[in-house]
């Protein structure tokens, strides 16, 4: 038994601990809570080869970068989070993507990412599909849109990442 350590990245306010949220407890919030760092420690029993599941919900904070650099060293896979609502949010990403590259190498099926466009349920877009997918696809990472409020592809984002930690190529 062992254990898989996800880490939740991106700008503040674009949903990173709604998700978690949703996932882990199946409930959404309006209200904004400020995150320093949390982590969500799910017990696995689907699978022996799994012992808990990590999830390390990060704050945006330009304060907190070391507290970052540290969760992406530890880190197994990784939920790069922008909100469809903000162009600047898929922008923020982009040092935090070649901060975990830098920090875990190239390979993707050692390393997963998946980028998450969340909010996918507002009107108001400066996002499309079509561009978050253009991302992914130079970044050779899986790609989402999600809505934590509206519960759209929240559990299938946990799935991805669940179904690579169960293939070999996840342990080499
Ligand atoms: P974080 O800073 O990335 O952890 O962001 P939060 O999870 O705290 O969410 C920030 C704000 O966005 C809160 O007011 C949430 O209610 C709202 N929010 C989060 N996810 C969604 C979503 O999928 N759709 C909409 N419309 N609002 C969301
Ligand atoms: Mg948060």
């Amino acid at each position: 038994s062992r254990d898989f350590r996800v880490v939740v990245l991106g700008s503040a306010g674009v949903g990173k601990s709604a998700l978690v949220q949703r996932w882990v407890r199946g409930n959404f919030r309006e209200a904004y809570l400020p995150t320093i760092e949390d982590t969500y420690r799910q017990v696995l029993g689907c699978s022996h080869k799994v012992g808990a599941l990590h999830i390390t919900d990060t704050t945006g904070g330009r304060r907190y970068r070391g507290l970052q650099r540290l969760a992406i060293a530890r880190g197994h896979a990784f939920i790069l989070v922008y909100s469809v609502t903000k162009k600047h949010t898929l922008e923020e990403l982009k040092p935090l993507y070649h901060l975990i590259r830098d920090l875990k190498g190239n390979n993707p099926l050692k390393c997963p990412i998946i980028l998450v466009g969340n909010k996918c349920d507002e009107s108001h877009r400066e996002v499309s599909e079509k561009e978050g997918a253009a991302c992914a696809s130079e970044w050779n990472c899986a790609f989402l849109e999600t809505s934590a409020k509206m519960n759209i592809n929240v559990q299938e984002l946990f799935q991805m990442l669940l179904n690579h930690e169960k293939k070999p190529a996840a342990s080499a």
